[in-house]
């Protein structure tokens, strides 16, 4: 049996498409249509250029060589589409969700080995120089292409963490990947490098994949941080503001991260761009000292 997969466009979620497609490569062919075809470099899976607007994924599509080893060969098969969201409502972990289409009978396979980039080799080099240890940081921003302030974690949050741990950690921030972006409060002092605009300093995709895969902390929103962290076995620190709340994003498979989400949870699915506003109060002596135990490798919830 041949398999098509209409996947999703986010980097994230193409993420957590890996096991299933690996899954399912070795029952046959698989076509699949993903702007990240990096992430599916196993036998018998076939990449597909999708049609999209987005910025990242265009970028990423553009003059991508690995499409051409699918040219020649014309999709056939059962077709699959993956929908969480449904999942989400009855209870489903985003893996769940997709086993709900393709069991994966035990099997688990989640690899992936960043390419090694200059830029983050000199971007290492400094942290280690600085005689600290490296964080990456992804800070609460606003993209106009999908516009979800809802999800962020207050920016005075990211301040405290950083306050806390600046003798100990070399801060560099990383952006949204090659879209133009807004900062959700006050841009937070004290970050060492900032590779998080969309200007000469800034990081691509894979860079950021290097960076998070040579780190030793991420602190992040809700973003593509936690499957990047999840697939490279990186430590990450979450702190959430509403939208969707952490449980989905956990399962026993998974490398678990350390989350910090505000109570009551407001898991409203509802961007933040009308007049809804999610509770984001995290009381500071909680965050700080879930923060400390999860860095000392202590039990933190
Ligand atoms: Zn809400």
């Amino acid at each position: 049996m041949n398999y098509i997969i209409d996947g999703y466009f986010g980097f994230g979620d193409n993420i957590w498409h890996i096991p299933f497609v690996h899954h399912l490569a070795q029952k046959g062919d698989v076509f699949i249509s993903t702007p990240f075809p990096e992430l599916f470099q196993f036998p018998n899976v076939y990449c597909l250029k999708p049609v999209t607007n987005l910025k990242l994924q265009l970028k990423n599509m553009t003059n991508n060589g690995l499409y051409s080893k699918s040219s020649g060969h014309k999709p056939n098969g059962q077709r699959i589409r993956f929908n969480y969201g449904a999942g989400f409502k009855q209870g489903l972990n985003v893996l769940q969700s997709f086993e709900a289409v393709v069991p994966l009978e035990g099997e688990f396979s989640f690899e992936f080995k960043p390419e090694r980039s200059e830029a983050v080799d000199q971007i290492s080099q400094r942290a280690k120089d600085s005689g600290k240890k490296l964080c990456v940081v992804r800070l609460p921003s606003v993209r106009k292409e999908w516009d979800n302030p809802a999800r962020n974690g207050k920016m005075e949050y990211f301040q405290l963490c950083i306050n806390a741990l600046k003798d100990r950690y070399y801060f560099v921030s990383v952006g949204d990947i090659g879209n133009q972006e807004e900062f959700d409060g006050p841009e937070p002092v004290g970050i060492d490098e900032r590779r998080d605009r969309h200007n000469v300093n800034h990081l691509g995709i894979w860079e950021v994949m290097d960076l998070i895969d040579r780190s030793d902390l991420v602190l992040s929103i809700q973003c593509n941080t936690i499957p990047i962290c999840q697939l490279l076995r990186k430590k990450a620190f979450i702190i959430y503001g509403g939208y969707v709340p952490h449980w989905p994003f956990v399962d026993h498979r998974l490398f678990p991260l350390c989350s910090i989400e505000p109570e009551p949870f407001c898991f409203c699915v509802q961007h933040g761009t009308d007049s809804h506003k999610c509770n984001k109060e995290i009381p500071e002596d909680k965050l700080l000292s879930t923060l400390e135990k999860y860095i000392a490798g202590e039990p933190w919830n």
